[in-house]
Parts: structure tokens; C-alpha cells; sequence
């Protein structure tokens, strides 16, 4: 669907009443402002679609910009994934990427402006009788017995400030606005602040750095951007991203807030996904068990089917919590459009097929998609020692089993059908080895009389690929990970089966040339594709053939 016939929302409807009034000249600016703190993660994917998706569908632009204000937080790596995962999702900015960091000139002078306005002074009030003087949500705030300094008297110390005269700490610039304000914001909030630190861009040059509510509006103004999308939680701080821009005469950017992406069984917040990256429970910001893009990739879910899931579940102006089981269906949906079909058998049990003859080989032709004859086909070889699955054996099968079970017929996915005779099992009374006959008719065709209930995947022994197949499921066991607990934190949720490994699964031939990320269907077991990272033949699991969540919360309520 091309963006502009996808239906609207409350923030195309203003842009749209913009275009009409004339405003802007029609021209639409967005852009999209991560700190470089972190990975991205899929509340970052929403952002990205929406304003990289605005930007398409008025044939505006959308800029890439980093907000890098905080430099001890941040880092080149998180940059270049940044940068990695915009792209990967299927957007470009134009243009060089952006920093805030490129503005601090003009910021600088933005902050001299203002003191020169008489709206902004040198406080030295510390961070404990700062907090004192703020006030609370029911009592106003007192002025700084340093707000009535003059003009030339806050020139020169912010300029001290910048020439490293004072340590970290020592003195701040505060906007001059309202300490009784019922909006704390306005409280003669921060918006420089000393801190002698090396910045991954700027190097040593600055050693006071602006505030992110400072620089944010004002960096949106610089850009030209039309309409500044954020979230909802900086509601509160449109007055003083207002207040700033009118204050200083510039362009003057609107921003619209909009409701951030919260998911059930999810953690979304670049600190906590840190903490978890940092403490080791997972294996990096990329490992297949993350809400990060990065993750997600490896993982296998696809760039459509995020983009999908993300126009699916709109833009809204009030917080709600999607289901988690969401994502994973447009994953589902799109893989099973589009991937190719293979078959692994996950926990290897030997079949023997006593009346084939030994070194025989057949290859069979197989299609690579049920739905999709443009997929086309790939060549299984056969041979009489083959691996099923353990779970597709029963010695005593429960009712209504359709799978092995001594004397009764299955057909192998493509092949023949087979029959077992015989579980041969090792001293501890487990089965090790199945022995079968092949019926030489059925290849393609059921045999006169009887139709065999179940069809299971299998693999040629002889010709199977030995690979680690890692089975991931939702990182938390609970619907809320994120809320608060008594005596629990987020962590305490960690699925401890979020990753079991199947060491020794057995590949049929032909995923030797398996790319690395693009997704198979395994049949019968789920959507796989291969690790980007892993040297060896090493393959993750994307997501299960259905839902299996689902069951249990229906059996929980
Ligand atoms: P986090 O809370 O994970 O640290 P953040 O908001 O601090 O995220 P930024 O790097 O500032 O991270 O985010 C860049 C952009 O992505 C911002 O415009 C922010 O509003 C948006 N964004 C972040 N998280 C979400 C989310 N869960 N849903 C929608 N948009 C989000
Ligand atoms: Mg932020």
C-alpha cells in the first residue's frame, strides 16, 4: 500500500488542515530524534514509521537527528546501530545525519540571546536547595536569590562557565519564567549545565552542554521542521518548548504528542533493556530475545512485518498496552507468505528402513511454498537411514494419535509411506532406534484402501546437516514485567525457557546455503532462519506455528 492511500490519523488530519491554511507552504518537515544512549527498540520502530512514513506520504523529508546532549551516556556504537536499524526497517533520511551537537554554537548563542533578554541568569544554588526552591505540585516555587542578576553579570559568568572556569556542578543557566507556575516545567527550568566531559563529536571544545528540553526545540527550528512528533509524556513540556521559540523569535515548530507504544510482555525503555545487556541475562543488545530492532533482526521478524505492525496498531493520543501476540502474528503472517519450507528434525530418534536397500539413494523434488509455485522447488535426498522427531513416536500413543506408532502407517512429508515394526530401545529402557518398512507404491499416491492419518517431517541421515537450533520464546513470563511489584523488579520475570537449545538438530541438505536472516518455515515445528552472527550452522527460532500464548492466558482468566 503506497503511504498515501493508507488511512489517516489525528496527526495527518492536522497536517492535512496545515497544508490547506497554507501553513508552512505545504512543505512537510519531520524527523526523528534518538539519543544515542542505546539501542532502538520496537517503541522506537513506532516512531520511526510514523514520522519517516509522514514524511512519504506529503512527498516531505524526515531527518535523522541524534539528540546527543548527555555525552557520558552515549556512544559511536549506539550511533551506528542507529543508523544500521533506520535503514534495515526500510527508511532513508536525506541528507548527512543530524546532531544536536552541531547546533551547540548556535545554541550558545541561543542562551546569551535569552540572558541578554533578560531571560535567563546564572543560578549557584545547589542541586538540594534547588529542589527546595522548585516547590511541589501544591505549593509554588520561591525565586533564586540569583535571578536578579544583571545582564552583562550572566554574560560574563555564562562565559566563564564555557572557559572551564568553574567544576562540574558549581553553576547552571536557568530560564527567567515563573517559579509559582502550576507547571513545574516553567519553573525556571535548567538549560545549561557544567560538565567537564570529552563528547563523541565534539571532542574537548565544550565543557557546558544544553539541556534537552533547550535544545530540542530549538534544533527542530534550525532543521525547518514542520511538525515535531514526540510522545505523550512531553506534554507538559510544549509550554516550555513554546515559551523558548517565542521567547527567541524563531521558527516555530509544532509539536504534537502522540501515545507511546507500550507492549505486554515486554520491557521498552533503553535503561532497563541496558541493565539486562549489562548484568548478562541477555547476550548483547542484539540477541534474539530483545525488544531491540537489532534483536529482532537476528531473530528473524522482518522489517515488512514490524511495518506492518506498526500501521496496524495506529496512532492514538491516549496510553494503552498491545499485546504482545500481535507482533507475533504479522511476523507469522508475513513469513508464512514468504518463506521457504525445509525440514529439521529438532531431537533426532533413527529410523530404519529394514526392506530399502542399503546405499540406495532417490532424491525427490519438493516444493519450496504450498501457496506460492514461484517459489519452485528443491531436491530432498532419501536413503534408508532417516531421523525423525522423538515427539512424533508414541509407544503408547494417547487417543486420537496420528503419528509412529508400532503397526500403524505414516507418510513421510514428500516421500513414502511407512510402517513401524519394531522400537528398539538402549539399557535404560529408552528408544534409540525405530525400525519401519517403506511401502514402494505410495511415493506421491496413497495406497489402495487405507489413508494414512499423519504426515511427519524427516531427515536423510546419510546427507543431514548437524546444526544448533536455539528455540527463543517471550523474554518475560509476565503479562507486565514492568510494573510495579512488591519485592519483584522486571528482572524477576526473566522466562528462564526463553532460550533452550536444540543442540543436535538434523538439517536437511539443501539449508547448507541458507542465508544468514531470511526465514524458513521448518515444517511442523515453526519460522527459523540462520544466525547472522555464528560462524558454525547455527539457526533461531523467529516464532512458533501459532500462538501458544494464547492458550495459556485463556486458561489463566
Ligand atoms: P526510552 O524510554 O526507551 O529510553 P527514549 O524516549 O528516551 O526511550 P529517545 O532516544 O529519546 O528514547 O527516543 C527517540 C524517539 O523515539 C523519541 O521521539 C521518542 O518519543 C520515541 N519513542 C521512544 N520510545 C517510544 C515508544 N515506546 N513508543 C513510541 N515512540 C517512542
Ligand atoms: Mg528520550
Amino acid at each position: 500500500m503506497s503511504e498515501t492511500s493508507k488511512p489517516g490519523n489525528f496527526i495527518t488530519q492536522i497536517i492535512d488542515k496545515d497544508s490547506e491554511n497554507g501553513k508552512h507552504g505545504g512543505k512537510v518537515l519531520t524527523r526523528f530524534p534518538p539519543e544515542p544512549n542505546g539501542y532502538l527498540h520496537i517503541g522506537h520502530a513506532k516512531s520511526i514509521c510514523l514520522n519517516f512514513g509522514i514524511a512519504q506520504r506529503y512527498q516531505g523529508q524526515c531527518n535523522l537527528r541524534f539528540d546527543d546532549t548527555n555525552p557520558e551516556k552515549e556512544s559511536v556504537e549506539y550511533i551506528e546501530s542507529i543508523k544500521r536499524d533506520v535503514t534495515w526497517l526500510g527508511f532513508e533520511w536525506k541528507e548527512e545525519p543530524k546532531f544536536a551537537s552541531d547546533y551547540f554554537d548556535a545554541l550558545f548563542e541561543f542562551a546569551c540571546e535569552l540572558i541578554k533578554k533578560g531571560k535567563a541568569y546564572v543560578c549557584e544554588l545547589n542541586a538540594d536547595e534547588m529542589r527546595e526552591y522548585r516547590g511541589t505540585l501544591k505549593e509554588p516555587g520561591k525565586d533564586s536569590p540569583y535571578r536578579d542578576r544583571t545582564a552583562e553579570e550572566n554574560l560574563a559568568l555564562f562565559e566563564a562557565m564555557r572557559d572551564g572556569q568553574f567544576p562540574d556542578g558549581e553553576k547552571v543557566l536557568r530560564a527567567k519564567i515563573d517559579m509559582a507556575s502550576p507547571n513545574i516545567n516553567l519553573r525556571d527550568p535548567i538549560i545549561y549545565r557544567i560538565r567537564h566531559v570529552h563528547h563523541h563529536q565534539t571532542g574537548d571544545k565544550w565543557c557546558v552542554y544544553p539541556m534537552y528540553d533547550f535544545t530540542h526545540g530549538l534544533s527542530d527550528a534550525i532543521e525547518g521542521v514542520t511538525h515535531s512528533i514526540c510522545t505523550l509524556e512531553f506534554q507538559d513540556h510544549r509550554p516550555l518548548y513554546d515559551w523558548i521559540l517565542e521567547t527567541l523569535e524563531t521558527f516555530h515548530p509544532q509539536q504534537i504528542e502522540f501515545a507511546r507504544l507500550n507492549l505486554n510482555y515486554t520491557v521498552t525503555s533503553k535503561r532497563k533493556l541496558k541493565q539486562l545487556v549489562d548484568d548478562g541475562h541477555v547476550e548483547g543488545w542484539d540477541d534474539p530475545r530483545m525488544p531491540t530492532i537489532s534483536g529482532m533482526r537476528r531473530r528473524g521478524y522482518t522489517a515488512q512485518s514490524i511495518r506492518n505492525f506498526c500501521e496496524r496498531i495506529g496512532v492514538t493520543k491516549s496510553d494503552s498496552v498491545v499485546d504482545v501476540g500481535m507482533l507475533e502474528h504479522a511476523v507469522r503472517e508475513d513469513l508464512d507468505a514468504n518463506a521457504n519450507r525445509a525440514m529439521v528434525v529438532l531431537n533426532p530418534i533413527k529410523v530404519t528402513l529394514t526392506n530399502y536397500p542399503e546405499g540406495k539413494e532417490e532424491i525427490f523434488t519438493v516444493s519450496n511454498h504450498p501457496k506460492n509455485e514461484d517459489a519452485g522447488t528443491r531436491e530432498v535426498p532419501f536413503s534408508k537411514h532417516l531421523f525423525v522427531d522423538q515427539a512424533d513416536f508414541a509407544e503408547v500413543p494417547p487417543r486420537k494419535w496420528k503419528r509412529m506408532t508400532p503397526g500403524s502407517a505414516v507418510r513421510l512429508r514428500g516421500g513414502y509411506v511407512i510402517t513401524c515394526d519394531e522400537a528398539i530401545k538402549d539399557e535404560n529402557g529408552n528408544v534409540v532406534e525405530l525400525l519401519c518398512r517403506y511401502d514402494e507404491n505410495t511415493l506421491g499416491v496413497n495406497p489402495e484402501g487405507y489413508k494414512p492419518k499423519g504426515v511427519i517431517h524427516w531427515v536423510s541421515a546419510e546427507h543431514a546437516l548437524d546444526a544448533e537450533v536455539n528455540l527463543y520464546d517471550r523474554l518475560f513470563n509476565h503479562e507486565s514485567p514492568d510494573a510495579k511489584h512488591e519485592d519483584k523488579t522486571f528482572l524477576d520475570f526473566i522466562n528462564p525457557e526463553a532460550l533452550t537449545v536444540a543442540s543436535n538438530a538434523k538439517l536437511e541438505p539443501s539449508l547448507l546455503n541458507a542465508e544468514p536472516g531470511v526465514g524458513y518455515q521448518f515444517e511442523r515445528e515453526g519460522y527459523f532462519c540462520r544466525d547472522l552472527n555464528a560462524e558454525r550452522l547455527v539457526f533461531n527460532r523467529t516464532v512458533t506455528l501459532r500462538d501458544s500464548w494464547a492458550k495459556i492466558e485463556a486458561k489463566g482468566k
